[in-house]
């Protein structure tokens, strides 16, 4: 096995977003150099908000479960952990809520990035096989595998969220299975 972009965390690619789209420290500097490699503004804009919004969302779901959370780290990237550390106590299926949220991140992170390929690497929710798509314009994966079709032959659609519930699920059961 080679490695990829599975060996990268959610919290890993957050900072790989930071790192390569917002480019802290350049700053103004940067921006005017217009470089060819250096993302639009709109693009920027767009990461920005993508990673304000993973952090608004993993902030709201750790303080509906755990009020007395406090306040979230300084660094974006740092909320997973924090998740983690103030939900430990809960129950396993918020547990495994948090889980398949977190790992829903990577996966939009990985979009976020323009790695769409990341999705093949997810077994489908219905059929168990490797053959998903990403389509964008549907924001959701298309399962390629024809016995996975519904009866009038048309492709089945996951979300992120029905993929991640679907990964920690089996992931959760093969641990099972091997104790
Ligand atoms: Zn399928």
């Amino acid at each position: 096995m080679s490695a990829g972009d599975d060996d990268y965390t959610p919290a890993s690619r957050l900072r790989l977003l930071q790192a390569e789209f917002l480019q802290p420290g350049r700053g103004q500097h940067h921006e005017r150099a217009a470089k060819a490699d250096t993302p639009s503004v709109p693009i920027r804009i767009a990461i920005y908000d993508h990673i304000r919004a993973a952090v608004d969302e993993v902030t709201e779901h750790t303080r509906a479960v755990a009020p007395d959370a406090g306040p979230r780290p300084e660094r974006a990237d740092m909320v997973y952990d924090w998740m983690r550390e103030h939900t430990a106590h809960l129950d396993a299926e918020r547990q495994r809520a948090r889980e398949a949220l977190i790992y829903r991140h990577g996966l939009e992170h990985a979009l976020a990035m323009g790695e769409s390929k990341v999705i093949r690497r997810q077994a489908c929710p219905g059929c168990g096989t490797w053959g998903l798509f990403w389509r964008r314009d549907r924001e959701a994966a298309v399962c390629v595998n024809r016995f996975c079709a519904d009866d009038d032959g048309v492709s089945r659609t996951w979300t992120l969220a029905q993929i991640a519930d679907d990964h920690i699920a089996r992931k959760e059961s093969s641990a099972r299975r091997a104790t």
